[in-house]
């Protein structure tokens, strides 16, 4: 009867023990991934330039997505596209 007991109490602290760990490796996982992404570098396919995604200007052409230093260099980029 004891031994149930003991087992018993064993699992619990293992199962809160689990627990703890998975929470804290969500927590240092969920706020290292955003800014990572945020700063991730991108180039400009006008002037060959690398910009973070965070500040960069976002156009969608033809399905694909692409990143600028500015709007000039997507409306130069657009005018290239289309001709
Ligand atoms: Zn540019």
């Amino acid at each position: 009867m004891y031994r149930i007991i003991f087992i018993l109490i064993l699992l619990i602290i293992l199962y809160f023990l689990i627990r703890s760990a998975v929470r804290e490796l969500k927590g240092r996982g969920a706020p290292d991934r955003l800014p990572a992404d945020k700063n991730q570098m991108v180039q400009d396919p006008v002037c060959h330039v690398f910009v973070p995604r965070g500040t960069a200007v976002t156009e969608v052409i033809g399905g694909q997505t692409y990143c600028f230093c500015g709007r000039s260099c997507a409306d130069k980029f657009q005018k290239q596209m289309a001709s």
